[in-house]
């Protein structure tokens, strides 16, 4: 491939702070980067060439948002899969990962289908349509159990904890529609595994690279995430885990991404019971839990993202040194959205080896994502130290309406 300026373009349905850290590992790389997002000024909008403004939904802002692209990606899984396809087959751009991809994993119930095609471990789980099929399920699944939306769940939302069978009917009406309950899995940690899945070989013109062709695959280096109410709060790679575990864990993202067709990086949450690794779900983008990966890795997933939609060869995904990160999330006791201000984050830019991430959201609410702080360790060293760090370095700060969780 040739550099340009301007260069060819890569379309993003979404332009939260995922859209504005793929623009920022765009640039360098000669991509420029296009989104469509409704939230006029949305957080990626500073730092990419334009935003269409436009749900992700909105045929006509996905037709043009085609029209001026080289290839298309997303960065939300509300985006339509549909309307993807036919933006991206009206225009003759690529759609990356595919629209197929999206469809499966937006439902929680497919999605779990497709990994134990797969032969991927998932947790025992049944599908409920309503309180009967849900008692049913208790009965052989035993409490406590998860309930999750089939459809729309993210940071816990569309998640309910069922711990006695007499709270079944609150934890249906709580999800609100179709859903699956797993067991509880009693798990000893919580691990992800950041997937590639890049073009056949280098220099492929990537128009021309098939999307279901044995292309190279990789997966960044394991993270242990530390979820709190369904949310994650921190993440640490290596994780405090045995080499094998790892390794396990390694194995089971690298069948997932088998299962799934398409250029891209791919998040795959997994639970680490001490003998098992169980499947938790995919996104097929970049995810929270590779955040570290930005100053942690050779390559960050956001660059690793553009390189393989782009169809250019992966990068390294060799981890730099021990690296966690810490989320700054909205206090819980924030009440409505008040303007976003955090305080106390000169402690971040004084500690030489902290790095901050705003993501530039203009209103703060109760554990809204709102940035997140990296800590990168001394190579050989062990990660707790960077752990430690990263989330006192949080917990120094706060939004002027509550703390940062
Ligand atoms: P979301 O899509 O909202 O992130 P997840 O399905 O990933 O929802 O669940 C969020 C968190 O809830 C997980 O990271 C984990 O901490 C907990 N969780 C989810 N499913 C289970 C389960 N079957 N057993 C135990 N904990 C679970």
């Amino acid at each position: 491939m040739t550099l340009t300026s301007p260069g060819p373009t890569l379309g993003v349905v979404g332009g939260g702070q995922l859209g504005r850290m793929l623009g920022e590992a765009a640039a360098p790389l000669g991509v420029e980067v296009v989104v469509v997002d409704p939230t006029p000024d949305c957080p990626a909008a500073p730092v990419v060439r334009d935003q269409i403004e436009g749900d992700f939904d909105d045929a006509d802002a996905l037709h043009r948002l085609a029209d001026r692209s080289d290839w298309l990606t997303y960065e939300i899984e509300l985006a339509d899969p549909d309307l993807l396809e036919e933006a991206g087959d009206d225009a003759g751009v690529p759609v990356h990962p595919r629209p197929g991809t999206l469809q499966t994993i937006q439902d929680k119930l497919v999605q779990n289908r497709a990994m134990e095609d797969a032969s991927v471990p998932v947790p025992a789980y049944r599908r409920v349509d309503d309180v009967d099929a849900l008692h049913a399920a208790l009965d052989a699944l035993g409490t406590p159990a998860m309930l999750k939306a089939r459809e729309g769940g993210y940071d816990g939302r569309g998640t309910a904890l069922i711990e006695e069978r007499g709270d079944a009917a609150d934890a249906l009406a709580a999800v609100a529609g179709p859903a699956l309950v797993e067991e509880f899995v009693e798990f000893e940690r919580e691990l992800a595994v950041m997937g590639c899945k890049g073009a056949a070989a280098p220099g492929d013109d990537p128009g021309d690279v098939a999307v279901d062709d044995d292309g190279a695959v990789d997966a960044f280096p394991v993270t242990e995430t530390i979820h709190e109410d369904e949310i994650l709060r921190a993440t640490a790679s290596p994780p405090r885990a045995p080499d094998d575990r790892r390794a396990a864990a390694r194995d089971v993202a690298l069948d997932v991404l088998d299962a799934l067709d398409g250029r891209g990086v791919y998040g795959v949450e997994l639970f680490d019971t001490g003998d098992a690794i169980l499947f938790n779900e995919v996104a097929p983008r970049p995810h929270n839990s590779g955040h570290w990966t930005i100053e942690g890795c050779h390559t960050s997933q956001f660059q690793q993202h553009v390189r393989a939609v782009t169809g250019r060869p992966l990068g390294d995904t060799g981890r730099r040194a021990p690296t966690a990160s810490a989320n700054l999330l909205g206090g819980e006791g924030i009440e409505g959205r008040p303007p976003a201000r955090l305080e106390g984050e000169d402690a971040i830019f004084a500690e030489p080896r902290a790095h901050l991430h705003w993501y530039g959201k203009r209103e703060v609410y109760a554990l809204r994502k709102m940035g997140h702080v990296t800590v990168v360790g001394e190579r050989g060293g062990d990660v707790d130290a960077s752990l430690a760090r990263a989330r006192e370095l949080r917990d120094g700060t706060s939004f002027t309406s509550g703390g940062t969780d």
